[in-house]
């Protein structure tokens, strides 16, 4: 007979225990499962046209809501196209299905503080984001100029409570691509917290020792990170083990093991400032595979199984769920989900690959086996 193991997931001496007692039914070939509260995903890219229609299905299963980021082509700069990019969304989820998307504005360097009004009123946009232009895909229209073009547009998210996503690297050709994140807190972030503490931002996709120290530096409520997968899963060798990797090139581009290691003590210490944020970012894979491979990771898939095999590791199945579940709802001051998901303890095989209308996509670990296979209650 099979036996379950549920883990409650409560204290860390609850945790110790746990880890023992799995230990004893592992070995007795029982299955591991955790219940968790539904997560959300608070970083994620949908895209648009028939590349929407075949990556929502993987979204939508995993993950509750989604924070939809808007660089699309052209981007969604205003309430209202931001509105008409939902209801695409909406169309394009599988039947039954009851993902919510959480859509933002892509702030440019004419965006208008009356433009944040409307966002709050619709009830429908979460966040405004920040790319620097030129810092990643579809990011030509990003801001030139932060201080000098978009102060009355950040007070006036100040206002209204808005967070600002920020792509947080430099665009300077000058600086190194892996100091791009840092040199970022140095010169935009710090002067940003100054001249505006009471501004909610959301740094998004941290990939540094000095980004997680500095997230934790600030004021608590202020500032939190989202942190992906590959970040926590891969370093940069991965990019070239074997081989070019293009698969596994995204933006921030992944760091060194050090920063790996960092990165993961961070999400697994239990802090509230670190929340779930795949940027799962699927291209077509001749876009990937090409003498200029487009940058962006396609992890929905995969993600919860990363995240949970991340924590185990670490120890720390006990802080998994407020990383997935928890923090991400409080630092946006929305309700978290009442819904749960069982994670099993199961090998299962990632597919070598997603067939679509208009060609193909390679996810994160395509043809790898995992070991937490996410499934409904
Ligand atoms: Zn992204």
């Amino acid at each position: 007979m099979i036996k379950t193991l549920v883990l409650p997931l409560k204290t860390s001496t609850l945790h110790f225990a746990n880890v023992q007692a799995r230990k004893q039914l592992m070995a007795r070939g029982a299955k591991m499962e955790l219940f968790i509260t539904q997560p959300d995903d608070w970083h994620l890219h949908l895209r648009d046209g028939d590349l929407l229609e075949a990556v929502i299905p993987h979204s939508a299963f995993h993950f509750r809501r989604g924070i939809v980021m808007p660089n699309l082509k052209p981007p969604v700069k205003t309430t209202a196209a931001a509105v008409a990019y939902r209801e695409s969304i909406l169309k394009a989820l599988p039947a039954n299905s009851d993902f919510t998307p959480l859509m933002t504005l892509y702030m440019t360097d004419t965006t208008n503080p009356e433009e944040i009004k409307l966002a709050r009123e619709s009830g429908f946009v979460q966040a405004v984001k920040l790319y620097p232009a030129g810092a990643t895909t579809n990011s030509q229209d990003g801001v030139t100029d932060l201080f000098g073009n978009c102060l009355p547009v950040l007070e006036e998210m100040v206002k209204q409570n808005m967070p600002l996503l920020v792509h947080g690297e430099v665009t300077d050709p000058g600086v190194d691509i892996f100091d791009r994140e840092k040199v970022f807190i140095d010169t935009v972030l710090i002067p940003l917290i100054q001249k505006l503490p009471q501004l909610k931002i959301v740094m998004e996709h941290i990939t540094t020792a000095d980004a997680a120290r500095f997230v934790e530096s600030c004021k608590a409520g202020f500032v939190a990170a989202t942190v992906t997968p590959q970040h926590l899963v891969l370093n940069r060798n991965s990019l070239f083990q074997g081989g070019l990797q293009p698969h596994n090139y995204c933006l921030p581009v992944l760091k060194r093991e050090t920063h790996r290691q960092a990165i993961v003590s961070a999400v697994t210490s239990g802090s509230k400032r670190f929340f779930l944020g795949t940027d799962s970012a699927p291209h077509e894979r001749q876009r990937k595979e090409c003498s200029c491979g487009c940058a962006g990771v396609y992890n929905a898939p995969v993600a919860l199984s990363l995240y949970a095999k991340v924590f185990e590791e670490a120890g720390a199945l006990d802080k998994l769920e407020a990383f997935t579940s928890f923090n991400g709802p409080d630092f946006y001051g929305l309700p978290r989900n009442t819904s749960k998901i069982k994670l099993i303890k199961r090998r299962w095989k990632v597919p070598e690959s997603f067939s679509y209308a208009s060609g193909e996509i390679i996810p994160m670990f395509a043809g790898e086996t995992l070991d937490w296979m996410p499934s409904p209650v």
